[in-house]
């Protein structure tokens, strides 16, 4: 009789690792609990799904793995990015390649991603079943199988745990993996947000709720002043704070919150360095002498941002534009290239892309994703402590530690 196997959770990780098993000829179980596989990566990528990064080499893909990545060598090693993207498209779905190299389907829909996924398990055999795990069950330091929550006791010879992190849990990734690896032994790591929006001090921001800006850059500084990260993109103000691309990109950055405080910095023009933008104010002034200031910013910047520009330049709105000096076009331009913010924290988990943290990466073998505590029991995907930054190294992060423990278990 072949070896049997049952994964838990059809998330990415679960999905490829229950179908490579499967390949292998094992008998393979995947129980997940939504009766929907993958309604995380649904949404991915805004409904797009960013699937992978097309960076050259291993190496770049750990780089952009700040906690733990060289635990992931051999999984990256034993399934790339560019086998990600060959898998994808021998499954009917063509790729294309995006601004840093991030990968999506041709067809911008996360659908065509979850349902080759769903193909690769069916067409290998996998046997799926819509329960809820409730505990693993292992004996003498070895798996036995799961106890479901409808099904009672299954029994197989290997278990693999793929049950994700604990951000958006209305996907289904409610953190029960956490407590089955903590029942067997294994350590948790702080759990935390990462890719999540920040929550800042000013209170002026929450007016500004709604309103996005594109091609802006932000800088985040810690609390000795020192640059920690810089990135050019699309932001959004909301009524806690900040979000957007860029912003949920540099919360990934800001490692130590709670022990250290960082301020962001934003960059209105990019663009324009103080002389061409001093000559761009300028410009603008000649259109109308005789207007108030406050009338005279509308080419430059978006219409809800000026009444703020203005309180923190200090100059009077209803000064004509003829009768600013020089020093305040600096003061507005200083305004203009660093609109700065205090960092207060991060929002709440629920609404983090990623969770950093999770089950100790001390506690796996790296080349097989097997536990060390537990034989036969495997991990993949969010559930370990590792996390990446946005650019689609996270899903590259669960389709190559799947892949692996769907190889070894
Ligand atoms: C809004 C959003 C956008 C994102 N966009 C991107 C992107 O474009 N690119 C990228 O690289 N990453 C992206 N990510 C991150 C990426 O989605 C995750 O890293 C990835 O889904 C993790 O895969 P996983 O299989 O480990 O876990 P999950 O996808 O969370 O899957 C875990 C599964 O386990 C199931 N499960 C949990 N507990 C049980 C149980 N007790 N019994 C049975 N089943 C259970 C859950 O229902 C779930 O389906 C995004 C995340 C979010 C929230």
């Amino acid at each position: 009789m072949s070896k049997r196997v049952i994964v838990i959770g059809g998330g990415p990780a679960g999905m490829m690792a229950a179908g490579v098993a499967a390949q292998r000829g094992l008998h393979v179980k995947l129980i997940e609990q939504n009766k929907m596989l993958g309604k995380k990566l649904m949404i991915t990528g805004k409904g797009r799904c960013n699937v992978t990064n097309a960076c050259e080499d291993v190496q770049d893909l750990i780089a952009n793995v700040p906690t733990n990545g060289s635990f992931l060598y051999s999984a990256f090693y034993g399934f790339t990015n560019a086998q990600t993207m060959e898998f994808f498209e021998s499954m009917g779905v063509p790729l294309k390649v995006e601004r840093g190299e991030r990968v999506f389907p041709v067809s911008d829909k996360s659908q065509d991603i979850v349902s080759a996924m769903r193909r690769f398990l069916i067409e290998n055999n996998v046997e799926l079943i819509c329960d809820r795990v409730d505990e693993i069950l292992a004996e003498d330091g070895h798996v036995r199988g799961v106890r479901c929550q409808k099904r009672g006791e299954i029994y197989s010879d290997s278990v693999i745990l793929a049950t994700g992190g604990l951000s958006y849990q209305g996907t289904g990734s409610t953190g029960d993996g956490y407590t089955f690896a903590e029942d067997l032994g294994h350590t948790i790591t702080d759990i935390r947000p990462s890719l999540v929006p920040v929550q800042v001090e000013e209170d002026w921001v929450p007016e500004l709720a709604g309103l996005s800006l594109k091609n802006v850059a932000l800088t985040v500084h810690n609390s000795k002043g020192k640059k920690v990260y810089t990135d050019f993109g699309e932001l959004m103000f909301a009524h806690f704070g900040l979000t957007g691309p860029i912003v949920l990109s540099a919360s990934a950055h800001m490692r130590n919150m709670g022990r250290e405080t960082y301020r962001l910095s934003l960059d209105l023009k990019p663009a324009l360095d103080e002389k061409q933008l001093d000559a761009r104010i300028c410009r603008d002034f000649q259109e109308g002498l005789n207007r108030d200031f406050r009338n005279s910013l509308g080419k430059l910047l978006p219409i809800r941002l000026i009444p703020q520009v203005i309180a923190l330049s200090g100059i009077d709105p209803y000064k004509k534009v003829n009768s600013v000096t020089k020093e305040e076009r600096s003061q507005l331009m200083h305004v203009i290239k660093n609109m700065e913010f205090q960092v207060v924290g991060f929002c709440p988990i629920e609404q983090a892309i990623i969770t950093s943290g999770g089950v100790s990466v001390k506690e796996i073998n790296p080349s097989t994703m097997e536990s060390k505590l537990v034989s036969g029991l495997f991990f993949a995907g969010e559930i370990i402590d590792v996390d990446a930054y946005t650019g689609g190294f996270n899903l590259q992060i669960a389709f190559s530690t799947g892949h692996l423990a769907g190889s070894c278990c």
